[in-house]
């Protein structure tokens, strides 16, 4: 198992169109290994591909790393493959989102307090589910990192110019972390 580098908000990586994984091999989960140690590192509750700068349809969570969410099934940790959203449902939520790839950036995002989602697990056996709640928010987070969204484009221009200095900060490779970083590629702050 290996720690893999994080890639960081502006990197071109995170805005692309992510490729489907057409079959299993021992790449493949030497790669959902190390992304679980990295996310694990890092004390997040997700991680996509695209953060380690692989651009395929690929990734992990495992929400239950928030230990006061005592209130939802334990999931343990989950793989999805070629996700697809078939339906939100139930009322839009505010929460509080932050993004292993924007440290030290957070903002509430509203999202659909329900997501079914068809995917294939780590075997590549089909399955399809609904969540709620939390986990449900962590879904809907990571899914978008595969169409290349990230939390930000949901705030409005107002609440993201607050976060320009941060988000400046992250883009010129200045901010310290306690996980690591790959190193910047170039690209303009937006
Ligand atoms: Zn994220």
């Amino acid at each position: 198992m290996a720690l893999l580098p994080i890639v960081t908000y502006n990197d071109s990586v995170l805005r692309e169109k992510t490729e489907k994984i057409d079959e299993n091999s021992e790449s493949l989960q030497t790669l959902i290994d190390d992304m679980f140690e990295t996310m694990y590192n890092s004390s997040g509750v997700g991680l996509a591909a695209p953060q380690i700068g692989e651009s395929i349809q690929l990734f992990v969570v495992d929400a239950d790393a928030i230990p006061d969410e005592i209130d939802e099934p334990n999931e343990g940790p989950l793989v999805f493959i070629n996700p697809v959203i078939i339906e939100t449902s139930g009322e839009e939520v505010r929460m509080e989102e932050g993004c292993l790839s924007i440290p030290d950036v957070r903002d509430d995002v509203l999202r659909p307090l329900n997501v079914r989602i068809e995917f294939f697990d780590r075997d590549l056996k089909k399955q399809e589910r609904e969540f709620t709640g939390w986990m449900s928010r962590v879904i809907q987070h990571e899914f978008d990192h595969l169409q290349g969204v990230l939390f930000l484009d949901y705030l409005s221009a107002f609440r993201r110019r607050l976060h320009r200095s941060a988000l400046k900060k992250i883009d010129k490779g200045l901010l310290e972390t306690e996980y690591p970083l790959a190193p910047k590629k170039q690209g303009n702050v937006t």
